[in-house]
């Protein structure tokens, strides 16, 4: 059995969620954060699922000061923090012109100020115990861009940057920093936008994954939670400690284009 603790932001719902059991499922103490009104009893569940000590925290993780009470309330209630895991986003679409101001700060707050937040306050015990793993859910889109989604191609590039200045930082104190770029999951982020698509499009579902979603993915099949929770895993390990601000894609081959 593990006795690290892991917090996942976002960990209530999709891939989030799909890491929080792969952790759980090894051993590991999980922490999820989110949004979700069932987060409790998410986490309850996992606890009993998996015989390991859960915890959720409902909180916006969008701004500074609730971050701070998170990760305090984390601490409190594990004392130590080894692995964060910054996964929660958001995604609006739209072309530039029209790009909503208020969509924009929302989805460079969420899907990038917040995991400095998140790795800034949870540094310092890291460093004092000489280990830590900071594992950022970026995406495709922080390699490649696509059109109308500029805000999030722009925070997934930018987290591929903290990511590096993370890993050089943290070297000397046996922490790494690095990023997962997952090509499409289908998950309620994902499935909202097939709707929207479609709806715009007017055309069927199923006629968006094949000719819009996946076009760009080689491999035209959608990743599994599982798969990125396992990656998740093992870059929290030991055997992963070389591996330090690196950018891995799980895209089906969509960006070795
Ligand atoms: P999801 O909508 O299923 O889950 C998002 C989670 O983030 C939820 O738990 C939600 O409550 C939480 N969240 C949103 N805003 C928050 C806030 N202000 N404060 C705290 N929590 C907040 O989405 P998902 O598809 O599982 O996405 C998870 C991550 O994976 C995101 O960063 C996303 O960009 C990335 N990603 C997703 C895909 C995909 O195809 N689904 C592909 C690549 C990368």
């Amino acid at each position: 059995m593990q006795n690290k603790t892991v917090l996942i932001t976002g960990g209530s719902s999709g891939i989030g969620l799909g890491i929080a059991h792969s952790f759980a499922g090894r051993g590991y103490q999980v922490i999820i954060n989110g949004l979700e009104n069932n987060g409790a009893e998410i986490a309850r569940s996992l606890a009993e699922k998996y015989g390991v000590r859960t915890h959720f925290i409902y909180a916006d993780i969008s701004n500074f000061s609730t971050v701070e009470n998170m990760c305090n309330e984390a601490l409190q209630h594990f004392g130590q923090v080894e692995i964060l895991v910054n996964n929660a986003g958001i995604q609006h679409v739209s072309a530039i012109e029209h790009f909503p101001i208020d969509k924009w700060n929302a989805i460079i707050n969420i899907n990038l100020n917040a995991a400095f937040y998140t790795t800034r306050c949870l540094w310092e015990q890291m460093k004092n115990t000489a280990w830590g793993r900071v594992i950022n859910i970026a995406s495709a889109h922080g390699l490649v861009a696509s059109e109308y989604k500029s805000a999030y191609v722009a925070a997934k590039h930018g987290i591929l940057g903290l990511t590096k200045a993370l890993a050089l930082e943290g070297a000397p104190y046996n922490i790494t920093a690095n990023a997962i770029c997952p090509g499409y999951v289908k998950t309620p982020l994902v499935e909202k936008q097939i709707a929207d698509q479609a709806k715009a499009h007017g055309i069927a579902e199923s006629q968006v994954v094949s000719d819009i979603m996946l076009v760009k993915q080689p491999v035209k099949e959608f990743v599994s939670v599982e798969a990125i929770g396992s990656l998740a895993v093992y870059l929290a390990s030991n055997e992963a400690a070389l591996i330090n601000g690196a950018a891995l894609p799980i895209d089906g081959a969509w960006t070795a284009q």
